[in-house]
């Protein structure tokens, strides 16, 4: 890429097809709540958005509020839920901007019916139960009552309820949530006659959705961006592609005497003459910090190690086993393919002991985001 120094590589086509396949493979009456905080993970709030709109999304969720006025300002009809906790001082631009909370206390409930009343108006809300992941929703032994106060409240209209899963993996620990959450699911439905949005199941644990058929929606982000937390059930075979990925070039290369130590800390000593590459990018980018001796970079579809600690503008990899040809300028996968080789975000965020979620969200704003179409 002419003019830049590291820049990830945002491939809409390949977001498209992804979502299509996850739709194609859920039962038809299951709704798609697509959900792009934290400026779709790190993809960029606003192509994103728009790309999956054209694709078929039937409510967008978010973290906080100003998250779903970027979303609000782009187009005027999308419903859009905030999956966090709002502050009092958020509480009007539910009303300014048609955006739909979830509701996890009487604390809230009794604000939300204020704003409401006070306009002469009523609020859309989703009630989250706290199934036993211990941070937001009301905690499920209480969900009656809160659900009984939603009920006898004038302002507020109860839209949705939603649970979430502390630990998919522990599938024993995850059926009891499901357990608790069918229960409070059915209190609700003997009182409400409302077609609610009912929804409980992530990336993680989508390919355990047909255990439960009160379910009529699922909230997906990792997945729609072409990366599997986890597969099986009707997913096993689903083939997405990743949507992201990230290139930087080497800037210098130069010949170390065996036994030079490289970077800050000295944690690396080289063995044996080498020829180290420097690469224009650091964590200052979107190089993770322990990426140095246990992960590699591709150059020319072939893979060198990373070695020295990272730093925040430059990485050194070793090129010793190189061609002699090498040279500055040349292009540098770190998340990606190249010819034949691919190193995965799964697989980088393995080998930097973190999680995907947590590597998309630390691209930083010095990264060019590059939209492209690669149709097939
Ligand atoms: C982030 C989030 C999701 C999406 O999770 P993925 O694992 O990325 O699919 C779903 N529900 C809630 C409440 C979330 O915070």
């Amino acid at each position: 890429m002419k003019g830049m120094r590291s820049w990830a590589e945002i491939d809409l086509s390949a977001l498209e097809r992804n979502l299509s396949l996850i739709r194609k493979t859920l039962p038809d009456e299951i709704r798609y709540v697509s959900v792009v905080k934290a400026d779709a993970y790190g993809h960029g709030i606003l192509p994103t958005a728009a790309r999956l709109m054209q694709t078929g999304v039937d409510l967008f969720a978010v973290a906080n509020v100003m998250e779903a006025t970027e979303i609000r300002e782009m187009a005027s009809g999308w419903p859009i839920l905030i999956l966090g906790p709002l502050l009092e001082e958020e509480d009007e631009a539910l009303l300014e901007y048609g955006l739909t909370p979830t509701l996890s206390s009487l604390h809230e409930l009794k604000r939300f019916s204020k704003i409401a009343r006070k306009r002469q108006t009523s609020i859309k809300v989703h009630l989250k139960v706290d199934t036993g992941m211990g941070r937001l929703g009301v905690w499920w032994e209480d969900a009656e009552e809160l659900a009984r106060r939603i009920a006898s409240s004038k302002e507020i209209e109860l839209s949705g309820l939603l649970t979430h899963f502390a630990d998919p993996a522990d599938t024993s620990f995850t059926e009891m949530q499901r357990i608790r959450f069918r229960k409070i699911h059915h209190f609700i439905s003997l009182t409400s006659k409302q077609d609610l949005w009912v929804h409980a199941d992530n990336s993680s644990s989508l390919p355990d959705l047909e255990k439960d058929s009160i379910l009529n929606a699922v909230r997906i982000g990792l997945l729609q961006f072409g990366i599997k937390p986890r597969s099986g059930g009707l997913f096993s075979h689903l083939k997405v592609e990743p949507v992201l990925s990230f290139h930087s070039k080497l800037a210098i290369i130069k010949r170390l005497p065996s036994g030079t130590s490289l970077s800050y800390g000295r944690e690396y000593r080289l063995s044996k003459t080498s020829r180290i590459g420097i690469i224009c990018a650091g964590y200052g980018d979107a190089i993770p910090l322990h990426s140095g001796n246990r992960t590699s970079a591709l150059i020319r579809g072939k893979a060198y190690p990373i070695v020295g600690r990272v730093t925040m503008d430059q990485t050194m990899v070793d090129l010793t086993n190189g061609p002699q040809n090498l040279a500055p300028g040349e292009q540098v996968t770190l998340i990606g393919k190249q010819l034949k080789e691919e190193i995965s975000l799964s697989e980088l965020a393995r080998n930097v002991r973190t999680i995907p979620w947590e590597l998309l969200c630390s691209i930083t704003k010095r990264v060019p985001r590059i939209y492209v179409t690669n149709r097939q």
